[in-house]
């Protein structure tokens, strides 16, 4: 990591990042479109300007990893994370779906006020939208709310699964038949048994899952517990866009 890299290696991934900053939208910084960023948040896979990106690195690296375009020496994969993520205009448009309704502070040089709108955007996701099943189904809340852990199947006996049942079946799994098997196959664990079900060829996929936006299966990701933006983007592409899958998989990347 601390190796320095050749000179001609370092030129490559300033040109690499350069190319990323020529996409629309990565020429204004991602929080308060100044022109020409010159700095990246790797993590979350945007271009900022220095003053946003003091900002980031005053939130702490769990939040956001920040780098000069310039100045640091960068990685291949770091570069490839702001790729996949897809730039400024992506991004935001899954951190702050309705700028409208969460517009920039008027005084954007306020370095208060702009550290408290970046600080609501990426520390407490204030901006995203909630995923509609969280509304319209309170079961469905009550089953995101305890974090299982994959690891640690609960015991329990077969008329203890009817929860789970009415669960998978408001999930989109019909065939309680199966459900059941499948339930009592993972010992009730109803990560592993929507994950089993999920691959079962001909298996519908979850309506909820299937009716929900990138930006909704995000914020679904966020309410289980997964908190890491570029972790949970590459769960979902590796889902192939299943949150449930896409949540096992997190689950399981944590053991
Ligand atoms: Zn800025």
């Amino acid at each position: 990591m601390s190796e320095r890299q050749s000179k001609a290696t370092q030129e490559r991934h300033e040109r690499m990042l350069l190319e990323l900053l020529k996409l629309p939208g990565n020429e204004y910084c991602a929080d308060c479109r100044a022109k020409n960023p010159r700095w990246a948040s790797h993590s979350l896979g945007i271009f900022l300007c220095v003053r946003c990106a003091g900002l980031h690195r005053k939130m702490g690296t769990h939040i956001s990893k920040v780098k000069s375009v310039t100045m640091d020496q960068w990685t291949v994969e770091q570069i490839e994370t702001i790729r996949k993520l897809g730039g400024n205009t992506h991004v935001n448009s899954l951190v702050n779906p309705h700028p409208d309704k969460h517009p920039l502070p008027l005084t954007v040089d306020d370095e208060h006020a702009m550290e408290k709108f970046v600080r609501n955007k990426w520390e407490k996701h204030a901006f995203m939208e909630p995923s509609p099943s969280m509304h319209l189904d309170p079961r469905t809340r009550l089953q995101v709310a305890p974090k299982r852990s994959s690891s640690v199947p609960v015991m329990m006996r077969d008329k203890d699964y009817s929860t789970s049942l009415i669960q998978l079946r408001d999930m989109g799994f019909k065939d309680n038949e199966r459900n059941l098997q499948v339930l009592r196959q993972t010992q009730g664990n109803m990560d592993s048994a929507v994950d089993i079900l999920s691959r079962i060829p001909g298996q519908q996929r979850p309506m909820v899952a299937q009716q929900m936006t990138e930006e909704q299966k995000m914020t679904r990701l966020r309410e289980m517990g997964h908190t890491n933006m570029a972790n949970n983007w590459d769960a979902l592409r590796r889902s192939g866009g299943n949150v449930e899958v896409a949540a096992s998989i997190l689950n399981d990347s944590k053991q």
